[in-house]
């Protein structure tokens, strides 16, 4: 079965090279110009790989790999034009599976494809092998247990009344256990960008929370408070 790969270029001659080299190599490929169609293509078709392009017409490729990130496993190969990008490229922000700088070569981004390609094939075979797929739709923190495909959370078993907020910085706090995350990072990530309020957003969400999964509220063990910082999530 052919793989397929969705291209997220704006610059025509580009995107129409890559799609060309790319379908030579024996992939399918579908290509998009701008960051809204780019969603609506991967929605469709869960590609098994996207090139990502980021300056972008309608959304960037950030916002479409946060986005994305957030609905499907699918790598992400991002083709960057300045340095400055690819600390938000490969960092907390986008988590980018692997990144090329332009102008790069054909081979070059042929090999890196290939790359990625078998690191998701042999991935998705590590999983179907030991049954990690049904695993991973819940994450497991002592007596905390988040059921992913439910999305519900239980504590010795028992589900929790979370409100959607409650239940996505969980989630979030979670996936990022044992890293510091600032107030100002967990606002933009939970509650986005157009979000109209402040940090205390998030403080007012943590007490409420900890009131929930912590032993000791006014103790906290699991969402503890970094000094200066934000929060962490110690499981
Ligand atoms: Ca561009």
């Amino acid at each position: 079965m052919s793989e397929s790969i969705l291209v997220v270029e704006d610059e025509p001659s580009l995107q129409e090279t890559l799609a060309y080299n790319l379908k030579k190599d024996g992939y399918v490929v579908e290509a998009v110009g701008d960051g809204r169609s780019a969603l609506e293509a991967a929605r469709r078709l869960k590609p098994d790989l996207i090139i990502l392009d980021i300056m972008l017409p309608e959304l960037d490729g950030f916002e479409v790999a946060r986005t994305l990130r957030k609905e499907m496993t699918t790598a992400i190969l991002m083709l960057t034009a300045r340095d400055d990008e690819i600390d938000r490229v490969v960092g907390l922000e986008v988590g980018a599976d692997d990144y090329l700088t332009k102008p790069f070569s054909m081979r070059e981004l042929l090999a890196r494809v290939k790359a990625q390609l078998r690191r998701t094939r042999l991935i998705r075979e590590e999983m179907e092998k030991s049954g990690e797929a049904t695993k991973h739709e819940t994450l497991t923190f002592g007596n905390l247990v988040i059921n992913l495909m439910r999305r519900e959370v239980t504590l010795d078993g028992a589900p929790l009344q979370l409100k959607p907020k409650e239940y996505e910085l969980l989630l979030f706090l979670a996936e990022h256990k044992s890293q510091m995350l600032s107030r100002e990072f967990i606002l933009e990530r939970v509650w986005g960008w157009d979000f109209i309020g402040d940090s205390r957003t998030v403080d007012v969400h943590v007490r409420w929370l900890r009131q929930k999964i912590e032993a000791d509220a006014a103790n906290p063990t699991r969402i503890v408070t970094v000094r200066g910082g934000g929060y962490r999530f110690e499981g």
